[in-house]
């Protein structure tokens, strides 16, 4: 996304069931590539891991 993904907005690289059509491309945005999940950031479901993205989103909102 040229300028930036936007807070609330699904990457247009994520694929319908939930990939990153990017995975192994060298298009791929080095940040994806650090990002280290974590147990805390996942949680166990789905649900879980939106809960936090959104709190992160706000958290470092502008
Ligand atoms: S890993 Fe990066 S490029 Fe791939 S879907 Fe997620 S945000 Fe988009």
């Amino acid at each position: 996304m040229p300028q930036g993904k936007p807070a609330g907005v699904a990457c247009v690289q994520l694929t319908a069931d939930y990939r990153c059509a990017l995975f192994g491309d060298p298009r791929r945005p080095a940040v994806c590539g650090r990002l280290r999940p974590e147990p805390a950031m996942c949680g166990s479901h789905r649900e879980q891991a939106l809960r936090w993205l959104g709190a992160l989103e706000q958290a470092t909102a502008s």
